[in-house]
């Protein structure tokens, strides 16, 4: 935002745009919560292992603030890693339910996303949108942990974005 400033010195005014920002409250809190995500245990079937693999110390997911919890209620983030059958599906919804608002959804590999290798099969739910509502889409099969990391960053942008903007839920 740029600062009007009348009535005062240009050095004043130099050193006053230098060290003072303005924002609002939502732009904090979202700065805040796209800084600690924290994801909710949730590998379904191959994606999985690279879901944990972005865990681990190579790739070091927790220098994002992204820390994996066991518990919905511990959660804002559900990383859907596999294949989503019919079965899970309401289990799915379920767990999606438990977590506290505000709460967004990855769609990990193509399963994930529309039904992958197993789009003709009759167990399989072809796109895990048709459950809960998806912010970001990673393609792959699997995709590795560099997409998921990246997947990631795009949502805290979107999460940044939304409170900007003021479109999205940014409140609860
Ligand atoms: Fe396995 Fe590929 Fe489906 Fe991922 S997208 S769960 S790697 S089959």
């Amino acid at each position: 935002m740029d600062l009007k400033l009348e009535g005062i010195s240009p050095e004043l005014e130099a050193e006053i745009k230098r060290n003072v920002f303005t924002t609002t409250l939502d732009q904090v809190k979202a700065w805040a919560r796209s800084n600690s995500l924290w994801p909710m245990t949730f590998g379904l079937a191959c994606c999985a292992i690279e879901m944990m693999g972005t865990g681990a110390a190579h790739y070091d997911l927790d220098r994002f603030g992204s820390f994996f919890r066991a518990s919905p209620r511990q959660s804002d983030v559900m990383i859907v890693a596999g294949t989503v059958t019919k079965k899970m599906g309401p289990l799915l919804r379920r767990l999606y339910d438990q977590m506290p608002e505000p709460k967004w959804v990855i769609a990990m590999g193509s399963c994930a996303t529309a039904g992958g290798p197993y789009v003709k099969s009759y167990a399989v739910i072809k796109g895990v949108d048709q459950i809960v509502p998806v912010d970001v889409y990673i393609p792959g099969c699997p995709p590795n942990p560099a997409a998921l990391i990246y997947g990631i960053n795009k949502l805290q942008e979107k999460i940044r974005y939304e409170a900007r903007t003021g479109q999205g839920v940014t409140e609860q």
